[in-house]
């Protein structure tokens, strides 16, 4: 074999020869020391310049790029302090930085203190710039401090840590948006954690309990026929076909042999919400009835499985309502401040696919008179909580160009009043905001943080919506805006002098 291949070769190289060149007069040669000769002097004069007698004109040609001083700057050796410099800033795992930036505080601008974007969009990619410039910066000078995200105090604890785990892992899990959806339905839980399991396939059906060797058999014990999988318990037993008919569930044509999660989906996707409460009420019925004949020998009806479904879900919708109405009806109104004081009522829009919030402001003496309202659109705002703290301070600074001296906020952030009034230093990512806002206050002789539920805000609630639609700041001395006009006047009306 060896010396086939050998031979193969041998063979190769025979036929791969040069037989004859022509050199540059355009004689032929076919001798072996002419062709050595010939190639020999081709190859040694490729690579000098003879023949390029025209290389300077070439280069007068080509405009230069660098100057004479950009030259000798370049050119000169490195200096001891540049060389330190470099090294002192070197993280020890990567390479020199940009010159220049080497603190946060870099990347900032001052009066009024902002972050500078030119730079931040020269050096990071679009993802964190957004996330750099939402952090909050705080015209009052703060230590640098490390908070938690997941407590509005911004201390860490366990439960928090847990709480962020979980929804990580099940936004991980869950790509498909009907999770979501399936916890959005408003009914019991223990029919959305059926059905939860009905979707991972954690249902002790007779297919699923054989292929673990905990039943001996697959086969259905209602029809006898079939294996019992998911689809065939829930969907296509000849026991339980005829409730989906009853209830106009079909299973669609272009569904067809699908698996209970593509079903389910499908059906999802086809109903309000109505409809998938009584979806879900199905399924929960029929594993219960399966149940009940095979662990308890009664067998059910099918349509009383169908009744009874309908029925329940009757009674969740009816039980919801009713529990809507004390709410709806529970009216907290706005009130009058004491003279001298003035309210400034504050309120936040955030949209959170966008980071851009909107602050409602509107400021009224004892009389329910208006004195001046606003509002203020802002972006790159990191969260809801972030766009009210950042409407308090709106508002004080509106206040205080208005000319207001004793006043009293409120707001119905619950979160942002709270901090507001909390001696202690705050540590949550609102920090520079409260801050902020506890420093503006001392610029009043009195100034008071009060929480208000949304009924009691209603205007400053108006304008931050009508702030959300528009790019620029809008400002109405001793007015608001037409569509806040009825909600001032239903204020002043509700409202008795204090
Ligand atoms: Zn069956």
């Amino acid at each position: 074999m060896l010396f086939a291949i050998f031979g193969l070769l041998l063979m190769r190289r025979r036929f791969n020869c040069i037989a004859s060149l022509v050199d540059d007069s355009g004689n032929i040669l076919n001798s072996e020391s002419d062709l050595f000769a010939t190639a020999s002097s081709y190859f040694s004069g490729l690579f000098t310049t003879n023949g390029s007698s025209s290389v300077p004109e070439i280069l007068d040609n080509i405009s230069p790029v660098i100057s004479q001083s950009m030259n000798d700057s370049l050119m000169r050796p490195f200096s001891k302090d540049e060389v330190w410099n470099a090294l002192r800033y070197m993280h020890p795992l990567k390479a020199s930085g940009v010159q220049g930036l080497h603190y946060v505080s870099d990347l900032l601008l001052a009066e009024p203190k902002r972050w500078n974007m030119e730079l931040l969009q020269a050096h990071f990619n679009v993802a964190d710039i957004k996330l750099i410039s939402s952090i909050p910066l705080s015209v009052v000078n703060q230590e640098d401090l490390l908070v938690w995200g997941g407590e509005s105090k911004g201390e860490y604890s366990v439960r928090s840590g847990y709480r962020q785990l979980i929804s990580h892992t099940i936004n991980n899990s869950a790509s498909s948006p009907i999770f979501k959806q399936l916890w959005q339905v408003n009914c019991p839980a223990k029919i959305q954690i059926l059905v939860w399991r009905f979707l991972q396939n954690f249902i002790p059906t007779n297919q699923n309990l054989f292929s673990r060797r905990i039943a001996h058999s697959s086969i259905c014990p209602r029809c006898h026929t079939y294996e019992e999988s998911i689809e065939h318990t829930i969907h296509d037993c000849p026991s339980v076909k005829a409730i989906w008919n009853l209830a106009g569930y079909g299973w669609p044509a272009e569904v067809n042999q699908v698996c209970f999660f593509q079903w389910f989906s499908w059906i999802f996707a086809h109903s309000n919400m109505a409809k998938r409460l009584v979806f879900l009420i199905l399924i929960w019925a029929i594993w219960t009835s399966r149940n009940k004949q095979v662990h308890e020998n009664v067998k059910q009806d099918v349509a009383a499985v169908y009744r009874f479904s309908m029925n329940y879900a009757q009674e969740i919708t009816s039980v919801s309502h009713s529990l809507e109405i004390p709410q709806n009806s529970m009216t907290v109104k706005w009130t009058r401040p004491s003279a001298p004081s003035v309210k400034i009522n504050v309120d936040a829009a955030f949209n959170s696919s966008s980071n851009r919030a909107s602050s409602g402001v509107v400021v009224r003496d004892s009389n329910g008179l208006v004195l001046g309202s606003c509002f203020i659109p802002s972006g790159n705002i990191s969260s809801p909580f972030a766009a009210e703290a950042l409407a308090v301070i709106h508002g004080l600074r509106f206040a205080l160009e208005l000319g207001c001296m004793h006043v009293v906020l409120e707001s119905d952030s619950l979160t942002t009043i709270s901090k507001l009034k909390s001696g202690v230093d705050d540590c949550s990512l609102l920090r520079p905001y409260i801050a902020d806002a506890q420093s503006m206050a001392q610029a009043f002789y009195s100034c008071h943080f009060s929480f208000t539920p949304r009924n009691g805000n209603e205007v400053a609630h108006c304008l931050a919506r009508l702030g959300q639609a528009s790019a620029v700041d809008s400002y109405w001395v001793e007015d608001v805006p037409p569509q806040a006009l009825s909600l001032v006047q239903a204020d002043r009306r509700c409202s008795d002098p204090p």
